[in-house]
């Protein structure tokens, strides 16, 4: 399983690229179990947390490929791409996320037929073999082969009938790469939230062929998947403009599991320290799975190591989640009135930086957050359905400087 280091990402992203990107197009479906993952990247703990960044995998893709060959592979880093776009510009769908979380893991208290078909589930007693077993592996793994993930929503919705956000829920604490946009929005899409109407149903014949015939719930499966409705109306938001740090500023660098990779951040000069904090029990009321928390601890750890040693300066891991006073007390021991962090996207990180800001403001310390330029690019494409985005990718690849030439490219994958 992957190992929360920058490193392994980037070797685990050289050895991927370096094979045929088309065998990625017709194999990716098949979901072989745990212990044959080959045939997909395993790469989205690193992207998630950003030890390894989307532009990254984009400039290494294009070294060895062309837009043609490695077409699916990249349409699959711009979903990643158009969910975090998508939901920054529309967080009150998280925000109804959230509080219908709160709410229904309270309710479970007082409905006892909510709880009993639920605690089957979550405990995988539900007596169809696959679901149960997607249980124990996302438990004990901490990921699931993505056409898994959409079977295993498409039940949780459509035949165990339980609510969407509970099982959204489950998935965020358990997924090394739990992700607010990427899992609450692909939730959403199952139920036919997302796009509007349009739901994801789980086949006993689809799941037979897709998992070598590893499983097959004949006759176990709800036959069709009704969309799901909802009252809620999300206004569309503008993106908050993007922050740049003046260049005298006497700063310290805060590092989250957000973003892994402080030495690429667009940094004029060095900071004068370095803090790293965790808040991965911030995912939800209930406890975290512990792969992921190893896995999001371990992130901020390797880039926190990384940091000091590229600006050849002194950082610590802070243990407690109380960003604010602890951010607070840190800037006045260090002296410094700015603390700087890489842009954090609507999520539970975003979420303690919105008081934290608030409480640091009091003490006369400014937190200022840096997008990547990556993001101020695509998010603004990402407002609509993912199809829009789709159709800009060649011109989104060009304004990133990414050279997708095809006919140069294609001689040159074909020679190595
Ligand atoms: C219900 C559900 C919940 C999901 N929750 C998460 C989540 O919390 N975090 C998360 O990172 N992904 C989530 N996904 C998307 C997807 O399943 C994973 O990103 C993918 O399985 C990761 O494995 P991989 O890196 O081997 O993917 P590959 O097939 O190798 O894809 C390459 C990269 O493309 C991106 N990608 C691929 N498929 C998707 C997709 N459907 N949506 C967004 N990005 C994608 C990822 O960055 C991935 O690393 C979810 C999908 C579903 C259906």
């Amino acid at each position: 399983m992957p190992e929360p280091r920058r490193s392994d990402g980037l070797s685990r992203l050289a050895a991927f690229i370096a094979q045929p990107l088309t065998h990625y197009s017709k194999a990716r479906n098949f979901d072989f179990g745990p212990t044959r993952r080959g045939n997909v990247s395993l790469l989205s703990p690193y992207v998630r947390h950003r030890l390894v960044l989307e532009q990254e995998v984009l400039d290494a893709t294009f070294q060895r490929h062309s837009l043609a060959s490695a077409n699916k592979f990249v349409q699959e880093i711009f979903w990643r791409t158009y969910f975090k776009g998508w939901l920054e510009q529309r967080p009150d769908v998280w925000l109804d996320y959230r509080a219908s979380v709160a709410q229904l893991i309270k309710s479970l208290d007082s409905d006892p037929d909510l709880l009993k078909r639920y605690s089957a589930a979550v405990s995988g007693k539900t007596g169809i073999d696959c679901f149960d077993a997607w249980i124990s592996e996302l438990e004990q793994t901490g990921y699931l082969h993505n056409h898994a993930r959409m079977w295993f929503a498409s039940i949780w919705i459509f035949t165990l009938r339980l609510p969407w956000q509970l099982g959204a829920d489950l998935f965020l604490r358990h997924l090394i790469d739990g992700d607010p946009a990427s899992n609450t929005l692909s939730w959403r899409w199952v139920a036919g939230l997302h796009t509007k109407g349009k739901t994801y149903l789980a086949l006993s014949a689809n799941i037979a062929r897709y998992t070598d015939n590893r499983f097959n719930p004949e006759g176990k499966l709800a036959t069709s998947a009704p969309a799901l409705t909802e009252s809620s109306v999300f206004p569309l938001r503008d993106l908050p403009l993007a922050q740049t740090l003046p260049n005298d500023d006497d700063y310290g660098l805060l590092i989250t599991e957000e973003d892994g990779c402080p030495e690429t951040l667009a940094l004029r000069t060095k900071p004068k320290r370095v803090l790293a904090a965790v808040a991965t029990q911030q995912r939800s009321p209930l406890p975290v799975g512990e792969p992921a928390r190893e896995f999001a601890a371990g992130a901020v750890a390797d880039a926190l190591r990384r940091a000091t040693q590229h600006f050849a300066v002194d950082g610590q891991l802070a243990e407690t989640e109380n960003w604010g006073n602890l951010l607070a007390e840190w800037a006045a021991q260090n002296n410094v009135s700015t603390v700087v962090t890489a842009y954090a996207p609507v999520g539970p990180v975003a979420e303690i930086l919105a008081t934290t800001k608030t409480h640091l403001q009091k003490h006369g310390v400014r937190l200022l957050q840096l997008r990547r330029p990556y993001d101020s690019v695509t998010w603004p494409h990402a407002r609509r359905g993912y199809f829009k985005l789709k159709d800009k990718i060649p011109s989104l690849l060009e304004t990133l400087g990414i050279e997708s030439e095809d006919e140069f490219q294609d001689s040159r994958s074909e020679a190595v």
